[in-house]
């Protein structure tokens, strides 16, 4: 399999990248966001656990993500692969990552981090409010702490794979067509 992680804070343009992605390699797009918020719109008891953390830009319990992520997996067992967005979010989702590809006889292939200016980051979340309906999009102290997680909690994870040699960065900086370009590139040296 061909597991990649596309890594980056909130608003980096890890979906619209993602989707690109999959439409070139085959890969099956997993966003542990989009699950979340699919659940939330059908009002399902995992999706009102979510909300608790989603609203104040929280991470969701990691026992709680892990889960949904692991039967996700399970959903796909032909899969060529997966492009894991917006997971895992800490050491502790990576070390489970990991024990979930090996059970199938896998594991992660590359992190690819997409960098962005933290002002670039604001603004697109706020741009992207007026379009997506998202309450988390809309409000900047919302916006502010998830950037804060994302500094403590999950840039640490591009150095968990960088020690095993898994881990790279592009600049996530320019049009939309740039990056992905620099993504395919990045993904055909690698394949
Ligand atoms: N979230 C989480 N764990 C995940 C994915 C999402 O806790 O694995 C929560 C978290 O509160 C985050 C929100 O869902 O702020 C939105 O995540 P998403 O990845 O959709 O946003 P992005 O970072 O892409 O802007
Ligand atoms: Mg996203």
């Amino acid at each position: 399999m061909i597991n990649l992680i596309l890594f980056g804070p909130p608003g980096s343009g890890k979906g619209t990248q993602a989707a690109r992605l999959v439409e070139k390699y085959k890969l099956m797009h997993v966003s542990t966001g989009d699950l979340f918020r699919y659940e939330m719109g059908n009002d399902t008891p995992l999706g009102l656990k979510a909300k608790e953390y989603i609203s104040k830009g929280e991470l969701v319990p990691d026992e709680v993500t892990v889960g949904m992520l692991s039967n996700k997996l399970d959903m796909y067992p032909e899969a060529k692969g997966f492009i894991l967005d917006g997971f895992p979010r800490n050491v502790f989702q990576s070390e489970a990552l990991d024990k979930l590809l090996s059970d199938k006889n896998s594991a992660v292939t590359q992190l690819i981090a997409l960098d962005v200016e933290e002002e670039e980051i604001v603004q697109r979340i706020l741009k992207r409010a007026e379009t997506s309906g998202r309450k988390d999009d809309a409000d900047e102290g919302i916006i502010r702490n998830r950037i804060e997680v994302y500094k403590n909690e999950t840039a640490i994870v591009f150095d968990y794979y960088e020690k095993a040699n898994k881990a790279k960065r592009i600049s996530g900086m320019g049009s939309i067509d740039e990056i992905t370009n620099r993504l395919f590139e990045e993904i055909d040296s690698i394949l």
